[in-house]
């Protein structure tokens, strides 16, 4: 059995052990017997967020197949286990008239890893609407649950990521009860949609829309579409201070003339830090859509961002690839990305 198998870039060695955990109870009997044996414990969901060694993993996976979506919370409230598949459930919201989901369709993997990284796109995130995420603390050996407010979400980032110390048993969403959408931020889809941004549509012309912006990216998952093998973004996308902002528009002036505009956006703290591409900041170092050093992983044909798995690359071969563009980003702009997806038994 290969990790390869389970990941959506289709990478990684062997597992020296894999539990499925069905229910809840077994999900947690599963972590105990590992973590009191002394055992690694790579929890997997739909393996969309992982790059894992060549190597594998000397230890035990454990992966995530609990099912339940319950609405006993009130209106709007939605307790979804963690082993839901993400889309289906919002699909599930936008179908049920409930608003808040519907920018957060097409991401692949499942509902018990939203919260780790706070997923997000096209101007949602899914800390605007969890209420509280149910964990099993591996330290002390309990069942709690952690409210918003301590969950310490942040862009692409929460309590929980990279930690290891919780693993997440369900996830409490609450919902808008409207058949229209949440106000739509993002220009793009504003533009798509034909309404100014922060005006409304109906959900489910959202979520169309929005699939329909991922598909011609890449970013919705097809196994005919070689473009897709990806843990979608590789880089997230930096957050500059006003010094640093000022050195990166300063090093665009020097490569390509007085009139060279750096895109960036505030992050609305009104600490003066903006957001800049990390997609721009990859091409104007020369990495295009479509670069491929020839060893088997490239950049996407659809998008600067996704480092695909062509069919015959390595883990080892999409991480050299990484480094280039890392040190491309960084000799050019003095800007040093970092990588979105979690990765084991490697690094960057
Ligand atoms: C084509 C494509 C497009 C994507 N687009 C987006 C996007 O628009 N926005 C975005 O934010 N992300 C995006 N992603 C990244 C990814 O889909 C999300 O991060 C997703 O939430 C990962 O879910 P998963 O179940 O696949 O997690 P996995 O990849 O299986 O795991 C990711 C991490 O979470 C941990 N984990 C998983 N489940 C649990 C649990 N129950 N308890 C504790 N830890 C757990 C794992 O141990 C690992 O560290 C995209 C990925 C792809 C391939």
């Amino acid at each position: 059995m290969k990790l390869a198998d389970y990941t959506t870039v289709r990478l990684g060695g062997p597992a020296r052990g894999f539990v499925r955990a069905g229910t809840e109870d077994e999900l947690i009997d599963a972590v105990r017997s590992a973590d009191a044996a002394g055992e690694p414990l790579l929890i997997l969901g739909g393996g969309s967020n992982l790059v894992v060694s060549d190597e594998g993993f000397d230890g035990t996976v454990v992966q995530v197949a609990t099912r339940g979506v319950s609405r006993d919370g009130g209106p709007g409230v939605l307790t979804v286990a963690a082993g839901e598949d993400w889309d289906a459930v919002v699909a599930r919201s936008v179908a049920e008239g409930l608003a808040g989901l519907e920018c957060l369709s097409g991401i692949p993997g499942l509902t018990g890893a939203t919260p780790i990284q706070n997923v997000g796109a096209y101007g949602q995130e899914v800390a605007e609407t969890i209420t509280a995420v149910r964990v099993y603390d591996r330290v002390t050996g309990d069942v709690q649950q952690i409210p918003n407010e301590r969950c310490d979400f942040g862009y692409r980032t929460s309590r929980f990521r990279g930690a290891g110390r919780f693993v997440v048993l369900s996830v409490t969403f609450r919902l808008a009860v409207q058949v229209l959408s949440a106000p739509v931020r993002y220009a793009e889809l504003a533009a798509t949609l034909g309404v100014p941004v922060g005006g409304q549509v109906e959900s489910a012309e959202a979520r169309a829309a929005v699939i329909e912006l991922r598909q011609r990216k890449g970013m919705v998952i097809d196994p005919a579409d070689p473009d897709t093998r990806s843990v979608g973004s590789f880089f997230v996308n930096p957050v500059l201070d006003a010094p640093a902002l000022a050195a990166v528009e300063a090093a665009a002036r020097a490569r390509s003339g007085p009139q060279a505009r750096v895109p960036h956006f505030e992050v609305g703290s009104g600490d003066g830090l903006a957001k800049v591409p990390a997609a721009w900041l990859i091409e104007q170092a020369g990495f295009g859509k479509g670069y491929n050093p020839g060893d088997g992983a490239r950049i996407s044909a659809k998008h600067t961002l996704a480092l695909v798995n062509a069919g015959t690359a390595s883990t080892a071969a999409l991480l050299a690839l990484a480094r280039e563009i890392r040190d491309g980003v960084r000799d050019a702009f003095g800007v040093s990305l970092a990588p979105e997806p979690v990765l084991v038994g490697v690094t960057l």
